[in-house]
């Protein structure tokens, strides 16, 4: 590369922070303490406002109840105690057109900070207090002198030294000295005209230095594009390289297949009830990738209750059928359990070939590994699944362990629930015999949304259950936030008990510790059992229940034997009990709103009306939007855009996105439908083979965000 090429964002990368002239060692530092350390991280400190000076709110024009924001010069500042010794500091605000008092509680530094005669911008509320104009803990950002129409405001550290002014002073000498050879374009001339995007150069500039705000959101659109879109290809890289380096089983679908001919079809006409729509169409989607030789990698979504199991066994059985074995991995040995009862009524009645028999055919067989099974029983099943005996495993990580081995792994479904690793799939896709890798398809019950799933899980197909079976009884979601609406709800337990049915009560949740957890639910229990659930058979789960005490609450609940069953989220996921009708979660402004969707689907499961109560009260804002969500809809997918637009994105990347928090300007709400055109640019870039040889410049530059690992892994091969 010569120094007069344009410039790649890697030279920029290599380039430290204090070889701008005004960064000294200490500002270095304090540029550091906000993880900017080189001119490519000062080029990507964006600004998190702007000011736009033709447009600011004159303090004469500002409506009280709402929320503004004013240029104004700070006047007299006063500091005092309040009577509940809370610090109090007001400062008189003026900008011409008028006076304006900004109240800080609990922030005495607001004395050093608001000098008389300071501009700064405020942001809040404006409220009137005894006749003057208000604003009560506003928003601060101090500019400096800085002219301009419109000013970027940067975020700004008071404890780090940094103030927005030298940020856009640096920013503006880093613009200034890439200008002569420019920004190189890493994007194809054709991607910038369909999506009008403007040039990275004009981009980077307008960012820190619009000249309107329309420049501003254009800069904007085109960085948060070039974000979304290196996510992407890393995905789409993985992805391909997957599916280049691994070989897969042809499964042979439908019937006629060589083995056990027709056991697809024969599990489908012993269902007593017919397929829903949408999961004919995912069963389809599915058999269209186990065809194939490359392995299936495949997301299966679907809300509560839509019947991902149907679908999961005939994914497994489409590997049965040709004489391969079907695995399904869940998180905890409760949800196993479930699954296994679940799957072995399901199957109840198949016959696979076998060619030990004289008849040449044997009853389909299921078998649960947990931690539970042990000893000489333990070791036989081990042996009968290295033979081929069994044909269906249904486990939890027992089933990775070392000493298991398949005789032919075919098909693997990994029911996630967020809990398993992208590292734990991997060991359970390593179990295929003689290096042939088995199909996958992971199971999540938390629906997530569209662009949310596109980037979490961009590296696996995704197929979707919309839509429930026929027969479920809405659930009545009720908040109770009073006393009195409590009290209801306990006399509405009684009644339902009454009327033969049962109900989960499900306690408070403790985060902290587990010990702490199981205290407030033996508390928890104690308490009803005095007192409002006094006379009824209740039981109690919790986490430090042993396996078979846990066996037997399931059982005597499952069987009617129990009226009420006061439980931890041990009962979140896969507990199946149709005659259970209410739910009461306790303190449900504690659970998060996935969580409480989840328990809700344990009731409705039957023909009679279910009903659902939330207690606990709504003073934390979040909370109060989760639990009325809760109770204007029970779509899991429409919940959980709710949910990203109250807890942001940070929370749904979490792990997975671990080391590629490359999101600094892009939005998973805002930018929704750029997700999307990320990802269909991705697939073209990448192309059928399974490298960006055809794009170095981008490859180089997706390095840079990588970690090195990944890097490594899917950039040098
Ligand atoms: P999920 O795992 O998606 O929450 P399940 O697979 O446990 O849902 O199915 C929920 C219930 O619906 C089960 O009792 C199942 O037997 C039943 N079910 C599944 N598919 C259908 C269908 N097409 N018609 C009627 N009931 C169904
Ligand atoms: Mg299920």
């Amino acid at each position: 590369m010569t120094s007069e090429a344009p410039i790649e964002l890697a030279e920029l990368a290599r380039r430290r922070v204090d070889e701008l002239s005004g960064v000294g060692p200490k500002k270095a530092i304090a540029l550091g303490s906000v993880g900017v350390e080189t001119v490519l991280d000062l080029l990507t400190y964006y600004p998190r406002r702007y000011l736009d000076r033709t447009r600011e709110a004159r303090i004469a024009d500002v409506v009280v109840g709402q929320e503004v924001m004013v240029l104004a010069q700070v006047g007299r500042v006063d500091h005092r105690r309040t009577r509940n010794r809370r610090d109090l500091v007001t400062a008189q605000l003026s900008d011409g057109s008028g006076k304006l008092r900004a109240t800080f509680f609990n922030q005495p530094w607001r004395e050093r900070q608001l000098k008389p005669g300071t501009e700064a911008v405020f942001y809040g509320k404006v409220d009137r207090y005894r006749g003057a104009l208000q604003m009560t803990n506003p928003v601060v950002d101090l500019i400096g002198d800085r002219t301009g129409r419109i000013v970027p405001v940067y975020p700004q550290s008071e404890k780090a030294g940094l103030s927005t002014w030298e940020v856009s002073a640096w920013v503006a000498e880093a613009l200034r000295r890439c200008a002569k050879r420019g920004f190189a374009e890493p994007l194809p001339r054709t991607v910038l005209d369909r999506f009008d995007l403007v040039g990275r150069g004009p981009a980077f500039r307008h960012i820190h230095e619009p000249g309107s705000m329309a420049d501003a959101h254009q800069a904007r659109r085109r960085l948060v594009f070039d974000e979304l879109l290196r996510v992407q290809l890393a995905l789409i890289l993985r992805k391909r390289l997957l599916e280049s380096s691994t070989r897969g089983i042809r499964h042979r679908a439908g019937s006629g297949a060589a083995g056990t001919a027709g056991l697809i079809d024969a599990f489908h006409a012993r269902l007593p009830f017919p397929l829903t729509a949408a999961q004919n169409r995912v069963i389809a989607e599915i058999e269209a990738d186990l065809v194939q030789p490359v392995p299936m990698h495949r997301l299966l979504q679907g809300d509560v209750g839509s019947g991902k199991t149907v679908v999961a066994v005939s994914a497994m059985l489409v590997a049965v059928q040709g004489g391969h074995q079907g695995a399904l991995m869940a998180p905890t040995e409760v949800l196993a359990e479930q699954h296994y009862e679940g799957i072995r009524q399901l199957v109840d009645g198949l016959t696979v070939e076998s060619t030990q028999n004289l008849f040449g055919e044997r009853d389909l067989r299921v078998e649960i590994f947990t931690s539970r099974v042990s000893g000489k029983e333990r070791a036989r099943l081990y042996e009968d699944l290295a033979d081929g005996e069994i044909d269906l495993a249904v486990g939890t990580h027992a089933l990775i362990q070392e000493e298991v081995a398949f005789r032919s792994l075919g098909v693997v479904v990994v029911d996630e629930q967020h809990r398993f690793g992208v590292e734990q799939r991997a060991a359970l896709r390593d179990k295929g015999a003689g290096g042939v890798v088995p199909d996958v398809l992971v199971m999540t019950a938390t629906p997530i949304p569209r662009t949310a799933a596109m980037t979490v899980y961009g590296d696996l197909d995704v197929s979707v259950l919309d839509e429930l079976p026929p027969g479920r009884t809405p659930v009545d979601t009720v908040w109770a936030r009073s006393t009195d609406d409590t009290v209801d709800v306990w006399r509405k337990v009684r009644s339902e008990v009454g009327a033969g049915h049962q109900a989960f009560v499900v306690c408070p949740l403790i985060e902290e510790s587990e010990k702490l957890q199981v205290a407030s639910a033996e508390d928890t229990y104690a308490e009803l059992v005095d007192g409002e659930l006094a006379g009824l058979r209740v039981g109690l789960l919790h986490g430090r229940v042993t396996p078979a005490e846990k066996e037997v609450v399931m059982g005597l609940f499952r069987e009617g034997g129990l009226d009420v069953l006061v439980a931890t989220t041990v009962i979140e996921v896969g507990v199946d009990v149709p005659n259970a009708t209410v739910m009461v979660v306790l303190d449900a402004d504690r659970f998060g709103m996935a969580q409480l969707h989840q328990l809700r689907g344990r009731v409705g499961r039957s023909g009679h009306r279910s009903a659902c109560y939330l207690l606990g009260d709504g003073t934390n804002p979040d909370a109060e939007a989760r639990l009325s969500a809760l109770v204007k809809t029970a779509d899991g997918f429409e919940l959980a855009e709710i949910d990203l637009d109250i807890r942001g994105e940070g929370t749904i990347m979490g792990d997975r996105q671990k080391g590629r928090n490359d999101l600094k300007l892009a939005s998973l709400r805002r930018d929704r439908e750029w997700v999307g055109r990320a990802r269909e640019v991705a697939i073209e870039l990448v192309g059928r083979g399974r490298g960006l040889d055809r794009h170095a410049e981008l490859k180089r530059e997706i390095g840079l965000f990588l970690g090195e690992e990944d890097a490594d892994y899917l950039l040098k091969s």
